[in-house]
């Protein structure tokens, strides 16, 4: 799949116990200032890049490895000193290297910050990266009092628990809410939802779709009722629109 000029970059712990290597072919890059990000790197926040598991190789140290975590869903740390190197996420299928690990520097950057609600009050964002998450919205075609939104940030009222994502429903112009679940990651999701990302048929029944800024995109049939993940591996979904086709 990946063109064969791809570049290897190197990454290693700090006392240089443990190295990596892994191309330079990161589908994404962000700064995550969730807590857990923040407590894992002590540090304001975690500037990570995501790449498929398989593209990223331990060179040196693999017995040395301190895996905090499960196979699947864990951070990767030297068990000598401890530098955080990266994290395994999505079912196993990606990681999710700690940029600051890297000792050679990637062609990707940090494109947003993420769970900017979780963000530590000692610390600006000033660089003028995007943080608009956790205000997609979609109002039903054929009944206003139904909406969706995707409060993907931990900060803010309404919020999901860390890491899973979820679609709210409200059948009443917002009175009560119903948090959609089935079908979408609930472990270690760090997926950032731009304002544009969600949209709406014009079906009896209408579809709903929603894309991340991590490359996913996902869409239901049945009112938010059961998900589907009908794309991954896309650049960041800045917006998603639908056209039907008749
Ligand atoms: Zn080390
Ligand atoms: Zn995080």
């Amino acid at each position: 799949m990946s063109s064969e000029s791809n570049r290897v970059l190197a990454g290693e712990c700090e006392c240089g116990l443990v190295r990596y290597s892994v191309e330079d072919a990161f589908l994404y890059a962000a700064n995550c200032h969730c807590s857990r990000c923040r407590a894992a790197t002590g540090s304001a926040f975690k500037p990570f890049a995501g790449i498929e598991r398989e593209k990223l190789e331990v060179t040196d140290g693999l017995d040395s490895l301190l895996v905090f975590g499960e196979e699947d869903l864990n951070n990767t740390r030297c068990g000598a000193c401890g530098s955080l190197l990266f994290s395994v996420v999505r079912d196993g299928a990606y990681v999710h290297v700690a940029m600051g690990s890297l000792v050679d520097a990637p062609s990707i950057r940090p494109t947003e910050h993420i769970f900017v609600g979780s963000k530590a009050p000692w610390f600006e964002i000033t660089d003028g990266l995007p943080s608009e998450f956790g205000f997609a919205a979609a109002v039903h075609p054929h009944d206003r009092d139904t909406f969706y939104v995707i409060p993907l940030d931990p900060g803010h009222a309404r919020c999901m628990p860390e890491g899973q994502a979820a679609v709210w429903r409200t059948r009443d112009g917002g009175e009560k809410w119903e948090k959609l679940t089935r079908g979408l990651p609930q472990q270690h999701a760090h997926l950032g939802v731009l304002r544009a990302a969600m949209t709406i048929d014009r079906h009896d029944t209408p579809g709903l779709y929603f894309g991340t800024s991590t490359g996913q995109l996902f869409a239901s049939a049945d009112e938010g009722d059961n998900w589907t993940e009908i794309a991954d591996h896309l650049p960041p979904i800045w917006s998603v629109e639908v056209a039907t086709v008749d």
